[in-house]
């Protein structure tokens, strides 16, 4: 299709736009107008995505579309909150009308599932580059914070860890990628019911962006603990087990990154209230370790302090 013009790309972006009851208006106007719930707190975040630096050059830009929605609605999910409205800056080099309707489809479809409103935002010419504000709704009090953590709690993740940074490795060997683990790059799936389930039983949560490691160690210095985790207790897919050896498998399920999984810190007392919240989202969790009050995040495989091996990084290189 022949580039167009910037207002034909927001025409067609309007048109796919779902409607809210509590948007008053929506794109088109300066601002959107929106009318929160009375009483409830906004949750607000924000993540960009950068070719080349976020995803590769050659990802689908549908699957482009429902990642950038995806991390922003994962950071709602940590909180508690239930996602509602968000506004998008897009950064095209040209005005290429193929590659937008293929990037809302991606982002509607996710959107959908979430009864996600866009309600405005930018479209620009330059390198491609996609930045979300998305806005949830907590009740006051509720949200999910990483400072609750206390001495003595269940630490918990959910689902698997290792799956997108395993496909990442794939593609960097230029070996076969698995399609197990690519789609939990392309696609992560928010935890949004599990955030929403949550509230009142996890004293901290965090969504594990960065590697589990990394992210448990942002709740334990924002609580004033540290934690003591079992990494053969970490959750693999059959996928990962699968494609690499143990050694690798476990660096990747450890540090590797760009899971959206949640961790999240539960008291001792609240474990059978956490039962029934697992239950409810529909979504697995695995106890990965101990809150502690000695600071620091300790790793620990068959009873001795673990450390992702050096060899384990060099291909990243
Ligand atoms: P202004 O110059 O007043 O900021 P724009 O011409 O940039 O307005 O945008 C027109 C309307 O389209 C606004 O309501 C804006 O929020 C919306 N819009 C622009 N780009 C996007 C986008 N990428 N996604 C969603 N809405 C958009
Ligand atoms: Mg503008």
């Amino acid at each position: 299709m022949p580039p167009v013009h910037e207002f034909d790309l927001i025409a067609r972006i309007r048109q796919r736009a779902a409607a809210r009851g509590d948007v008053v208006l929506g794109i088109g106007d300066d601002c959107a107008l929106l009318l929160p719930p009375p009483g409830m707190q906004l949750a607000v975040t924000m993540d960009a995505l950068n070719v080349g630096v976020h995803f590769p050059p050659d990802t689908a830009p549908a699957d482009i579309g429902w990642k950038a929605l995806a991390v922003n609605l994962s950071d709602l999910a940590a909180m508690g909150a239930q996602p509602a409205w968000g506004t998008l800056s897009l950064s095209l080099p040209q005005g290429d009308p193929g590659f937008v309707d293929a990037f809302f489809d991606g982002f509607f479809a996710l959107a959908a599932q979430h009864g996600f409103a866009l309600v405005g935002g930018d479209t620009t010419r330059g390198p491609l580059s996609i930045a979300i504000t998305a806005h949830g709704l907590v009740e006051p009090g509720r949200a999910l914070r990483r400072d609750g953590a206390r001495e003595g709690d269940d630490i918990w993740v959910s689902g698997t860890l290792g799956d997108a940074a395993g496909a990442l490795r794939q593609w960097q060997a230029g070996a076969a990628i698995s399609p197990v683990l690519q789609a939990r790059l392309d696609r992560p799936t928010p935890r949004v019911a599990l955030g929403l389930a949550l509230r009142g039983i996890a004293s901290s949560c965090i969504d594990v962006s960065d590697g589990l490691l990394a992210d448990l160690a942002h709740i334990c210095r924002a609580s004033g603990v540290g934690a003591e985790v079992d990494v053969d207790a970490l959750p693999a897919s059959d996928a990962l087990r699968a494609a690499f050896d143990p050694d690798t498998r476990r660096v990747l399920q450890a540090a590797g990154g760009d899971d959206y999984e949640l961790c999240f810190t539960v008291p001792v007392t609240a474990a059978a209230a956490l039962g029934e919240a697992l239950a409810e989202a529909g979504t697995g969790a695995t106890r990965i370790g101990t809150v502690t009050a000695a600071t620091g995040v300790r790793p620990i495989l068959a009873g001795a302090a673990w450390s992702a091996p050096a060899t384990g990084w060099q291909h990243f290189a």
